[in-house]
């Protein structure tokens, strides 16, 4: 099959967040199985030429646009979004196609990412419906976070470069606004996001963000697939980043990493205090505030507890005075910094999830594979990736309901279970089996593109 594969971020090119992870490694793994894949992305400052390759065989072609897209962020700066994001982004997805039928590359799926591709399955439906080139390509829209739509002014209609009559109830009108996403839900073929449970969820008003009533009426089902790891760069056993390797049957390098993150925050060096991380945007969505309110109750135990994050500013000052007020137990590394986090994810005992919502989650995962054991709120990919401690396949404590005292009863128990070595190796040995490989995502992903093709 020949896919035409487009999203705003493709790791190693452009990163802001796990979109970028997953169009940098899942167009491989299809390849893998026989796919012809072509990437598609936006040229942003500091990308050289015009094309490069992800894997051999596997073409990212660029997207050029001086005056859109050489820019220092991607979808803004330390002032806001970029005001004239839908034009930026329409363009994106009108270059894209044309550019397309010039490869003479005739997709049989179009797979687009999230709001900034979602204006794809709409043009193809519309402006491109009589197009004999794209005349049997069918179109799938992953949605790899619904809080995210693209929302814009009325008045910037004329900026998608589709036909006005398209600002409608059962087009892209949403409360008197533009909403780039909601357009994509209704004009594509099929629907997918990153989790099974998050798949469901997005049909309820609670996770909806008031396009489950859109997502609901949609005839076909939305197909819920887990996003994959890249395991080589996540690899205990052969990852350069960490203070020693390990592996699942010879866990002793662990401890190494243990003693190496105790000493890095300056905490006491002592084996039996169990290590807490979290590593995260620091943002609503990932219910820091749940934590905030009972940091001061946990690390009066005798735990230790370091944050890795960036994000929203009055999360930097609130875990700056966490640290302030326990110097001997917490430490605060405030920035986005892709080396320190192996160092993290490989000494820490026990990860942190309280998340309101979350798609699918990288870091849970990320975690299992150090034998560093999840504790998470129980929803979306957090709920599908981790079994809570009881059940014979337990890898994990997961909670509810997303409350401060939730968590910290879940974390007062993921202390109880760390005095209990055999149990505690337990959990680790499990989390450190699954396979989290993206060989198994994409083969799911084959299986849809198959459906979607018939259908
Ligand atoms: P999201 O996509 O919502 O940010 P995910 O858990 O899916 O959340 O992916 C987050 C990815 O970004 C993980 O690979 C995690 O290790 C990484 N990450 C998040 N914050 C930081 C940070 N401050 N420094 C380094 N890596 C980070």
């Amino acid at each position: 099959m020949k896919i035409l594969f487009c999203a705003s971020e493709v790791y190693p090119f452009a990163k802001t967040g796990g979109l970028a992870d997953v169009a940098g490694s899942l167009p491989a793994a299809l390849s893998r199985l026989g796919d012809e894949v072509l990437v598609m992305t936006p040229k942003y400052r500091g990308t050289q030429g015009e094309s490069a390759e992800l894997a051999p065989g596997v073409q990212v072609r660029f997207i050029e646009n001086e005056a859109y897209f050489n820019r220092s962020g991607l979808y803004g700066n330390d002032q806001g979004d970029y005001p004239d994001n839908l034009k930026r982004f329409s363009f994106f997805c009108h270059e894209a196609l044309r550019i397309c039928e010039e490869m003479r590359f005739q997709p049989d799926i179009l797979h687009a990412h999230d709001w900034q591709a979602a204006l794809m399955p709409v043009i193809l439906k519309t402006r491109l419906v009589k197009d004999r080139f794209f005349a049997k390509t069918r179109s799938v829209l992953t949605i790899h976070n619904l809080a995210y739509q693209g929302h814009f002014p009325a008045k910037q209609f004329a900026d998608t470069g589709l036909d006005e009559s398209l600002f409608k109830l059962d087009g892209f009108e949403f409360y008197g606004k533009i909403n780039v996403l909601k357009a994509g839900i209704l004009y594509a073929d099929a629907l997918s996001t990153v989790s099974s449970t998050y798949a469901k969820e997005i049909k309820t008003a609670q996770y909806g963000f008031g396009l489950d009533g859109v997502i609901r009426a949609k005839k076909k089902n939305v197909r819920g697939i887990l996003n994959g790891l890249d395991c080589d760069l996540w690899d205990p056993e052969r990852d350069p980043k960490i203070q020693k390797n390990y592996s699942a049957k010879d866990m002793t390098g662990k401890r190494e990493c243990k003693t190496a993150l105790q000493s890095l925050c300056r905490f006491e060096a002592d084996e039996k205090k169990p290590v807490f991380t979290m590593i995260t945007r620091l943002a609503e969505q990932k219910g820091l505030d749940l934590f905030t309110e009972i940091a001061d109750e946990f690390l009066s135990m005798e735990a230790q507890f370091v944050l890795l994050g960036e994000g929203d500013r009055v999360y930097h000052t609130a875990f700056k005075n966490i640290a302030a007020r326990h110097p001997k137990n917490a430490a605060v590394f405030l920035g986005f910094n892709a080396e320190n986090a192996h160092g993290l994810y490989a000494g820490a005992d026990f990860f942190l999830m309280p998340s309101y919502f979350e798609p699918c989650g990288l870091g849970q995962m990320i975690a299992m594979r150090y034998g560093t054991v999840p504790v998470v709120r129980r929803t979306g990919g957090l709920a599908d990736t981790v079994t809570d401690a009881g059940s014979a396949r337990a890898n994990g404590f997961s909670f509810n309901p997303c409350t401060g005292s939730a968590l910290l009863k879940a974390m007062k128990k993921a202390m109880q279970c760390f005095r209990d070595p055999v149990k505690m190796a337990a959990l680790r040995k499990q989390g450190m089996a699954l396979d989290l490989s993206w060989d198994k995502s994409a083969n799911e992903y084959l299986g849809f593109y198959g459906q979607v093709k018939r259908s």
